[in-house]
């Protein structure tokens, strides 16, 4: 199955006409709690298409934590190894959007950001049923990078999500890594210089590998991905959708990534199926909400 190791949160999303101004209070129009978190958007997109899907990390002891968990079951993502803390609370991110979709966002990690040892521990009991495993920057770095090592020890697949973007990564990270997969921005962040098209793509990618991921693949959003192995390179165009919010398309892309890698599918296969999976989830609203069931998918495909 697909594991994914990381952030688990629920999202306090409240409208309002504009954003308030320090000291300022306002009244908004709305008010909704939707359960996100890079590592549990990135388990439903996977399990949405279909493929069995196991989440390791942590929720608080808190109502938020029995939702979260409650909502991951009910998209089929298996949680027996998601631990509930006491001693603290489920992440939240605090989120107001203004009528022109501007936004200010508070995260609290909460419970992520006591994943650690005994977390790794969980994950090592489920790596031998695992070949491919999810990671992102959303848990402490140290977890990862130790996630990481387990993972590719036990000859599982590891894909890095390097979101949200990092100034730097540690050097030791890139070795234990299969997969690289940042958007523009973030791989901007990584390599020091601007990455928008294919070219400076291609650039950023040569770069990455140097530093010891076997895989480098770049989103460039409504542009394509590009894509570069030790044997070969290659652009993706972007599929032509009407895209109306693409909150989560970045975890959509690695959910579909996953699911293709998972069933066996060729590098350039995986992509396609990353691609139509980010696309997807562009022509809907919000971040889970968003992600395609596998016959919506399937149906997509056939087009
Ligand atoms: P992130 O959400 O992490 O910023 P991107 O915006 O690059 O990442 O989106 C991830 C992937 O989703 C893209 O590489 C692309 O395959 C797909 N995607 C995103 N936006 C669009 C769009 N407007 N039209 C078609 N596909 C899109």
């Amino acid at each position: 199955r697909v594991l994914v190791f990381g952030s688990i949160n629920m999202d306090l999303v409240a409208k309002v006409s504009r954003l308030p101004v320090p000291g300022e209070t306002l009244l908004g129009h709305n008010f909704t709690t939707v359960p996100g978190g890079k590592g549990a958007n990135q388990a439903v997109a996977v399990a949405r298409l279909g493929i069995p899907t196991a989440m390791v990390g942590r929720v608080g002891k808190d109502q938020f934590g029995q939702e979260l968990l409650q909502n991951l079951q009910s998209d089929h993502v298996q949680t027996d190894a998601v631990y509930i803390d006491a001693s603290n609370t489920s992440g939240v991110a605090i989120i107001a959007v203004d009528d022109n979709a501007e936004n200010h966002i508070i995260v609290i990690p909460g419970a992520n950001g006591n994943v650690g040892e005994e977390d790794i521990e969980r994950l090592i009991q489920q790596l031998p049923k695992a070949s491919v495993l999810l990671l992102q920057l959303e848990i402490p770095l140290s977890a990862v990078q130790q996630a990481a090592q387990a993972a590719q020890q036990a000859g599982v697949q590891v894909i890095l999500d390097p979101a949200p973007a990092p100034t730097e990564l540690p050097r030791e990270l890139y070795p234990v890594v299969d997969i690289i997969t940042p958007n523009a921005v973030e791989a901007g962040q990584l390599v020091n210089f601007t990455v928008d098209r294919p070219e400076s793509a291609a650039k950023a990618a040569t770069i990455l590998q140097q530093r010891g991921v076997k895989t480098a693949i770049i989103k460039l959003g409504a542009t394509g991905v590009f894509c570069a192995t030790a044997d070969e390179s290659f652009f993706i165009p972007a599929f032509s959708v009407k895209a109306i919010d693409t909150v989560a398309a970045g975890d959509a892309f690695n959910g579909g990534l996953a699911a293709a890698l998972f069933q066996g599918y060729s590098l350039r296969e995986a992509v396609i199926w990353g691609a139509a999976t980010g696309a997807l989830s562009a022509t809907k609203a919000g971040a889970q909400s968003s992600l395609p069931t596998r016959e919506t998918f399937e149906a997509f495909l056939q087009e």
